[in-house]
């Protein structure tokens, strides 16, 4: 355990004055760089008028600026923002959504169909929508069934097809729920973006819905803005969190269609959209996702993104021959690698061995199992990626020896 007590940049500073490079931008949030100054500005500024603002009946400029900022830069088609504080209820609030749909149009559908690998939160309902296993056996009970697609691994994309094409049939199917482009907690797995496309294109044929989970993949973590857009293709509903503010706050945004939203009427009790929150739309931290909207316009952090991409593609290449690597991949500026150990997976005991010796390291690098992933801030340096790229090998290396 470290004691952070400060952080800059791709940096945290613990309280032996080490720095520690934030090789995962603490769990995917930070994206331009740990206190990024114009968005620790707009916080600054923002508590000059605010605290906390109840978001019914009442309103803020904070809030509404960001609303439509959001709409501006999101897929066209998405028409309405729901605001939340953190990527399970970002999620959680899209399922209600989707469900509220159907409900409310008068043809009820019950069924949730996800990817195998896929994570989406830690609540009772997103969780229902995870992978079963050791993490949430406890609440088995309580979790709610939910069809799962095999993954398209190469050449196996028409079978994740045909069984979406099967459930769809049922007529049953409320929403389809995804991660675009990379499964991200459930091993940074990847598959293409012509398999979303075909997905949606089977959702629209059977009048089902598609929820993207972009809170990890948005703000340019896959090489664009939002992942989706690399298959053409708008969602009914998106979710975004994490870089939504930079990372700097908790805060979380469910967009939705025109259709979605005029569904749930608020003049009608039937047909209300349920769900409210102490916090929803604070306006600090709408202030500071309204500031990164600002950075992303400003500051040339599309180059950043290509940049840091081609930097990783470059150390990512010589390693497709490491005998130490049964995989290496990467979306974006996301690089996974997969150890070859006997008996990998998310629960493999590398894993925490793993975790110890980056700790020692002074790199913040925390493998799912033995699957080894690089998720930088975008102001990270080559020489800092040297650094950490090095360590891996080694770590590698000091794995098949049995010395970590
Ligand atoms: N969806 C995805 C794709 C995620 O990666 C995560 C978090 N890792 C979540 C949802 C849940 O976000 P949070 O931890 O903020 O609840």
């Amino acid at each position: 355990m470290k004691r952070i007590v400060r952080t800059e940049g791709a940096h945290l500073v613990d309280e032996t004055g080490e720095l520690i490079l934030d090789a995962i931008s603490s769990w995917w949030v930070i994206t331009h760089g740990h206190r990024h100054p114009p968005i620790m500005q707009a916080i600054r500024d923002a508590t000059e008028a605010y605290g906390q603002i109840i978001f019914a009946e009442y309103t803020h400029e904070p809030a509404e600026a960001l609303a439509s900022g959001l709409i501006e830069i999101a897929p066209p088609g998405l028409a309405h923002v729901f605001y939340s504080d953190s990527g399970s209820t970002c999620v959680e609030v899209a399922l209600k959504m989707a469900l509220g749909f159907f409900h409310n149009s008068g043809t009820p559908r019950r069924r949730i169909v996800v990817m195998e690998h896929g994570y989406h939160g830690d609540t009772i309902g997103t969780m229902s929508t995870g992978e079963r296993g050791v993490f949430n056996a406890a609440y088995e009970p309580l979790l709610f069934g939910v069809d799962r697609l095999p993954f398209p691994a190469p050449g196996k994309e028409q079978d994740t097809l045909d069984a979406f094409e099967g459930f769809c049939r049922t007529g049953q199917v409320a929403a389809l729920l995804i991660e675009p482009l990379v499964l991200g907690a459930g091993g940074m797995k990847m598959y293409p973006a012509t398999v979303l496309s075909e997905l949606k294109r089977i959702a629209e044929r059977h009048d089902s819905l598609l929820i993207a989970d972009e809170v990890m993949t948005g703000w340019g973590r896959t090489g664009t803005m939002f992942a989706c857009s690399q298959a053409a293709l708008t969602p009914d509903i998106l979710c975004t969190s994490k870089g939504l503010t930079g990372g700097a706050l908790p805060l979380a945004a469910t967009l939705c269609t025109a259709a979605i939203f005029d569904a749930h009427l608020s003049t009608d009790r039937s047909r209300t959209f349920f769900h409210s929150s102490s916090y929803t739309a604070n306006p600090i931290a709408c202030a500071a996702a309204l500031a990164n909207l600002e950075v992303w316009k400003n500051e040339p952090v599309g180059a950043r993104v290509d940049a840091l991409s081609a930097m990783q593609e470059a150390r990512l290449a010589p390693l497709q021959n490491n005998r130490h690597f049964a995989d290496v991949r990467r979306t974006g500026t996301i690089v996974a690698l997969d150890l070859d150990v006997p008996g990998g997976g998310y629960l493999a005991d590398v894993g925490p061995r793993l975790r110890a010796f980056f700790r020692q390291k002074n790199l913040l690098i925390r493998p799912l199992g033995n699957i080894i992933y690089l998720m930088p801030p975008y102001c990270v340096t080559a020489t800092e990626l040297d650094c950490a790229y090095a360590a891996i090998e080694e770590a590698a290396q000091r794995v098949a020896e049995g010395t970590v």
